[in-house]
């Protein structure tokens, strides 16, 4: 029986992988992937690992000398791995899709609730405090959304916002054949959008795309989602952008420095970071813990996915969700072994 190390696994993760696997030994941990916690990873045969695991060239080399040749993301998104250092020694999968629904419906539920204000109205009623004041939002309908990236979750996110009777922009570095979709120029979605949502990947090129310079053309009041990541925002830019009403409210489900925060109960701490701090005292921030994926749904499909690429990977077959330093471009590189139905190296 294969061992599998599964990194960061939570009461969720268990249930659904114990529910799919049929025929892994699967050893739970509950830390993190980090260079301190690597060792754990001896005598298993894979690692399972998520967007909140350190899968830098330390930690890979050190997963190549215990043995590992494959590792497996539980999840779509991977700019925590260091694949040119992966290349040649370890074949990476991924889960590319497990909802889209699941995503694209957190974005609309945390606009709706920035907009109308709903976390406030919340606390509000809690303490039976039952004034509306300061509580105006906008109609959503006949306003104009930018969504920037429309893969799988962009897409779904457009259907939702026409469903509102919203305006919808659209920037994509490689944009679909989809005619229903009105493409424009990146400058020309900040100058005329009243809502920005994010559904592109973290890379060089999105790394901040939303930077102080991005916020000076926007319309004033415009409002922030952010579902994808969050290094795709310049978030002491975003504050200045709060602080003077260029943004009237932000949605936000991820955040640049999460990594050592995120999935953990940190209430006990004192907060050291000192524009998260900023950014949640903030009556117009509101902040979830990169949760959009949490639907029944998508777990289960995460757990289906992830035990396939495994089989996959031990029965020597094509890696259909394999990714490398060339896929991870997003773009079908001349050459690519995927063509031939080959894995990436
Ligand atoms: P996808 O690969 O289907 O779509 C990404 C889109 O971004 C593609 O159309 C691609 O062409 C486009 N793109 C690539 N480079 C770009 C650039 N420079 N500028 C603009 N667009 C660019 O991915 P998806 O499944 O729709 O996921 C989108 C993102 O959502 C992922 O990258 C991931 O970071 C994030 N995500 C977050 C959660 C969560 O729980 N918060 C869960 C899943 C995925």
């Amino acid at each position: 029986m294969k061992k599998i190390a599964f990194f960061d696994a939570k009461p969720y993760d268990r249930e659904w992988f114990d529910q799919e696997n049929t025929q892994y030994d699967i050893r739970y941990l509950e830390t993190r992937l980090t260079p301190t916690t690597v060792q754990l990873a001896a005598g298993s045969d894979a690692v399972v690992a998520f967007v909140s695991d350190t899968l830098n060239a330390e930690v890979i080399d050190k997963l190549y000398e215990l043995g590992i040749r494959v590792i497996a993301m539980r999840c779509a998104g991977y700019s925590n791995v260091d694949f040119k250092e992966a290349y040649g020694k370890m074949n990476v999968v991924r889960v590319p899709a497990y909802s889209p629904y699941a995503v694209a419906e957190h974005a609309m539920g945390l606009l709706l609730s920035v907009n109308r204000k709903l976390h406030r109205a919340y606390n509000r009623t809690r303490d039976f405090n039952f004034s509306i004041v300061g509580l105006t939002g906008v109609d959503l309908h006949g306003k104009t959304v930018g969504v920037i990236g429309t893969g799988k979750i962009g897409r779904v996110f457009i259907d939702i916002c026409k469903g509102f009777g919203m305006r919808v922009l659209a920037y994509d570095a490689y944009p679909t054949k989809d005619t229903s979709i009105e493409y424009v120029a990146l400058d020309d979605l900040f100058t005329q959008s009243d809502v920005i949502s994010l559904h592109c990947p973290l890379n060089e090129q999105t790394k901040h795309i939303l930077n102080a310079e991005a916020f000076a053309k926007m319309k004033k009041g415009v409002f922030i989602v952010n579902t994808s990541r969050g290094a795709l925002i310049d978030t002491e830019a975003l504050l200045e952008a709060l602080n003077s009403g260029k943004v009237r409210g932000a949605g936000l489900d991820v955040y640049e420095e999460e990594a050592d925060l995120f999935y953990e109960d940190n209430s006990g701490n004192i907060m050291k970071d000192d524009l998260l701090a900023l950014l949640v005292s903030r009556p117009n921030v509101l902040l979830t813990s990169h949760q959009a994926f949490l639907t029944e749904e998508a777990l289960q499909n995460i757990a289906k996915t992830t035990l396939q690429n495994l089989d996959e990977f031990f029965s020597g077959k094509n890696l259909t969700n394999e990714v490398c330093y060339q896929c991870e471009l997003g773009k079908v590189v001349e050459n690519c072994r995927k063509n031939r139905k080959e894995r990436c190296f």
